[in-house]
């Protein structure tokens, strides 16, 4: 069975390529056309910021990018690999072992201390115990929540749910991160320090970011901006 590389054997290739992506939802009668169209290309190593105002499409791309949605038509090469050709369990695969979600709500699991929810990953992965726990404490010591490791969100700041919620998605080291406006629910100091985090992450671990915001900050982290409106890139810049 064939496995990618983590960043791809010939260096400069594209991680992301997006070809012409439409993806439309039936809602009643009529078709809502969330992305009408879209061609993005993005290099490894880069740190992306999707803005564009609320309903443009951030999302949409971000899921069917990630796996979680497919595309209507057009097509996602993820590493050069196409989704569509991965049936749903192969997908499924594939996203665990090369994305890392980070979401608005952190979406942690409020019954599990911050190790526990980040030891998941690794876990579902179907890593060995020590490997898990190794995994675990590294990503936890990286968003510098070693202290913090038996607490459970509940007992944490947004901020510093955010950053376990930063550290699973680098617990299985994937090779790009998908986040959804991750400080939409954070003061613009804490937002501040999170954008540090992530482009800290981006420029020391090598990974690719790709973060729908409407934040203003991301403008002075970001390599790349890219702006949707109504589902279609306006300038990429
Ligand atoms: P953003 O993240 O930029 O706010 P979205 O990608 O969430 O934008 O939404 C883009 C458009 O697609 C919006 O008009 C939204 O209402 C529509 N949309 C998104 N998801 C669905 C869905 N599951 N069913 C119907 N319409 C949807
Ligand atoms: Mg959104």
């Amino acid at each position: 069975m064939a496995t990618e590389s983590r960043n791809g054997d010939n260096t400069g290739a594209a991680i992301v390529q997006v070809i012409d992506v439409v993806r439309t939802y039936r809602l009643g009668s009529s078709n809502v056309f969330a992305l009408r169209g879209v061609d993005l290309t993005v290099a490894p190593g880069t740190f992306v910021a999707l803005k564009g105002r609320s309903g443009s499409g951030k999302t949409t791309l971000l899921n069917c990018i990630g796996g979680l949605d497919r595309p209507t038509s057009g097509v996602i090469e993820i590493f050069g690999r196409p989704l569509n050709k991965m049936s749903e369990s192969e997908l499924t695969r594939w996203r665990r072992e090369h994305i890392g979600f980070v979401f608005q709500s952190f979406a942690l699991l409020p019954t599990l201390s911050a190790y526990e929810n980040v030891e998941l990953m690794p876990r579902l992965a179907g890593k060995g115990r020590k490997a898990c726990h190794q995994q675990a404490d590294s990503c936890l010591e990286l968003v510098g929540l070693t202290k913090w490791k038996h607490h459970r969100p509940f007992e944490m700041s947004g901020g510093q749910q955010q950053r376990v919620a930063i550290a699973r998605a680098l617990a299985n080291h994937p090779s790009l991160m998908l986040a959804d406006e991750p400080t939409g629910e954070l003061d613009s100091t804490t937002g501040r320090e999170i954008l540090g985090l992530f482009l800290r992450i981006v420029k020391e671990q090598g990974l690719t970011l790709l973060m729908a915001t409407h934040d203003p900050l991301v403008d002075e982290y970001a390599d790349l901006i890219v702006r949707l409106q109504d589902g279609q890139i306006v300038t990429a810049g």
